[in-house]
């Protein structure tokens, strides 16, 4: 017989890597989605997977997260080519992140689905933002518009988000980057960055957009200047910020309140 504790700790490992397994296949969705977005493949006339390099379509054993990339030694069993590691790091970090925002919620008194589904969504877009700009250098519209949409109206619904809160964050996030878009004519960022600022206003509120921002602006920085340093880039090198503005955002959503409550005791406010 197991005691309670027992019980309780067995039931939660099984949800957490039920959890785990569905963020994988979530992964695999993800990559197989954002390639075909890119190649301009319609996704519901030819709904098998294959290989992004000879098209040939994967059978069942070989199209599992992680596993089968690992057992394929990290080539197409028909043509050979490499397949990136790229891949099943999105499928595994998908699992991990899922677990993590399923773990925040659970952990909370105040359990709300609706909370949950939206992060869950959040989490979602951000790792296709990341990837995507990472991979193709462009931060897909369709993607952060959708994004604005959920978000704005889940928070006004469910969350008690004011929504002058919201609308300050939107123009602040996407006036930020408008501005900078105007002055350099299009030249330091593109479009996709103000309508990532929009969004961000939309999701976190004008707090929180801003110290999204302020995390984004210091990552990429950093790395900008260790990459140079390293010469991996050069001055003229485009920089895929949406990647940077993805984990700003993630950051802000989990510890945004943390942080800034953590800084305005600092300056005494
Ligand atoms: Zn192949």
């Amino acid at each position: 017989m197991l005691d309670l504790g027992s019980y309780i700790m067995l039931v939660g490992g099984i949800i957490y890597f039920f959890v785990f397994v569905l963020g994988l296949i979530l992964g695999s969705f993800l990559n197989s989605w954002m390639w075909r977005v890119h190649d301009n493949i319609k996704i519901l006339s030819n709904s098998r997977s294959m290989c992004p390099n000879c098209r040939y379509q994967l059978r069942w054993y070989e199209n599992i997260p992680v596993l089968s990339w690992l057992a394929l030694r990290a080539h197409c069993s028909n043509c050979k080519k490499p397949i990136h590691w790229s891949y099943p790091s999105v499928e595994l970090a998908t699992g991990l992140l899922m677990m993590f925002v399923v773990g925040q919620h659970v952990k909370l008194i105040h359990f709300s689905e609706w909370s949950m589904l939206r992060d869950v969504c959040f989490l979602t877009l951000l790792i296709i933002t990341f990837v995507y700009d990472l991979r193709y250098k462009i931060i897909l519209s369709r993607v952060v518009w959708a994004g604005t949409i959920i978000g704005f109206f889940i928070n006004f619904f469910t969350l008690n988000f004011t929504i002058e809160s919201m609308l300050l964050g939107m123009l602040i996030g996407g006036g930020f980057f408008l501005l900078q878009y105007i002055i350099s004519s299009g030249r330091w960022i593109g479009g996709g960055d103000v309508r990532f600022g929009v969004m961000m206003g939309a999701w976190l509120g004008w707090q929180n957009t801003l110290l999204a921002l302020f995390i984004a602006y210091v990552l990429g920085a950093s790395l900008g200047m260790i990459l140079l340093l390293l010469k991996k880039v050069n001055s003229k090198t485009e920089i895929p910020f949406g990647v940077f503005l993805s984990v700003g955002t993630f950051v802000a959503i989990y510890y945004g309140t943390t942080i800034v409550g953590w800084y305005a005791h600092l300056i005494g406010y």
